[in-house]
């Protein structure tokens, strides 16, 4: 599997390789892959007949400086895990290949920007979407895959495509969990023995959330008042946990059969900051 680290032995390489109806898909990641990463690799591979897998850690993204230098940073196990994926090359850049000079544009997106991650790291969505640009013009995919894992993130970036039309489709995959239902995450490493034993709590709080809603969605008092329990037993130090409209993210207080939901949750455990969500709306009542 070919390594390409500046942006022009990259594009010489998918020149070399374009045919005519060849579809080029693209995962970009922070690297410290796990089978969440490999899932959308899988995806893509299967969909494309190239895939280019991005790894780097964006620093404009990060509002937080020891966030930023925690961030693990394993290129060679990274590559190693890639190493068997046919159709699959990785496009690793230095800051200085991708931030030759620091950015003026400022991306808003509005109230969509504003609420959850949006609130609670400042600025994280302008990193990202000035991120997910450059790597669109620099790969030229027809196909990105994102994780639901970042919800708000596949928002985001649905409305960056749609605005600045480019000609992509999103491709939005399912969360990865282990089987404790803990969702995968660069982040879990960091976690020590106790922390990860109380982690499943984040989705079993969701879980329960999402069952209360749906057996009495009027009782907005009782929708997270166990989960809050749970929560608070597991050490998990809440930052916010909505349920909100999935496409506006705006909150919702009495949920309609008509609305596609989306229960979202961010906090510490320790010092590691974990996030996930469950989507979901009144029509899957049945199931609980
Ligand atoms: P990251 O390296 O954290 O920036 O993630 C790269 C991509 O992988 C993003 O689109 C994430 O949403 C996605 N991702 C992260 N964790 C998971 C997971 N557990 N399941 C599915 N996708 C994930």
């Amino acid at each position: 599997m070919q390594v390409f680290n500046t942006v022009s032995a990259l594009n010489s390489f998918l020149e070399e390789n374009k045919v005519v109806g060849f579809r080029l898909g693209l995962v970009p990641t922070m690297g410290a892959l796990h089978e969440g990463h490999l899932a959308l690799i899988r995806q893509s591979v299967e969909e494309n007949e190239l895939t280019v897998c991005s790894i780097f850690v964006n620093p404009i993204q990060f509002n937080n400086a020891e966030d930023l230098e925690k961030y693990p940073r394993v290129m060679d196990a990274d590559i190693a895990l890639l190493k068997t994926f046919p159709g699959l090359v990785v496009f690793a850049p230095s800051s200085p290949e991708m931030y030759p000079q620091k950015p003026l544009i400022h991306f808003d997106f509005g109230a969509l920007g504003q609420v959850m991650e949006g609130k609670f790291r400042t600025g994280h969505f302008n990193g990202v979407a000035i991120v997910v640009s450059k790597l669109f013009h620099m790969v030229q995919p027809n196909r990105a895959y994102f994780g639901q894992k970042d919800l708000q993130q596949c928002m985001v970036i649905r409305r960056l495509i749609e605005d600045l039309s480019f000609p992509i489709e999103l491709k939005i995959c399912d969360t990865i969990r282990e089987p404790d239902g803990l969702a995968l995450s660069s982040r879990n490493r960091r976690l020590n023995p106790s922390e990860r034993q109380a982690a499943p709590a984040i989705y079993q709080a969701l879980s329960l959330a999402r069952d209360h809603i749906l057996s009495d969605p009027q009782n907005r008092a009782a929708f997270f008042e166990e989960s809050e329990a749970i929560l608070k037993k597991a050490n998990f130090q809440v930052e916010y946990f909505q349920l909100v409209d999935l496409h506006s993210l705006e909150e919702v207080q009495v949920p309609e059969a008509k609305q596609t939901l989306a229960l979202c949750i961010a906090g510490y455990l320790g010092s590691v900051r974990l996030l996930d969500n469950l989507i979901f709306s009144l029509a899957d009542k049945k199931n609980v």
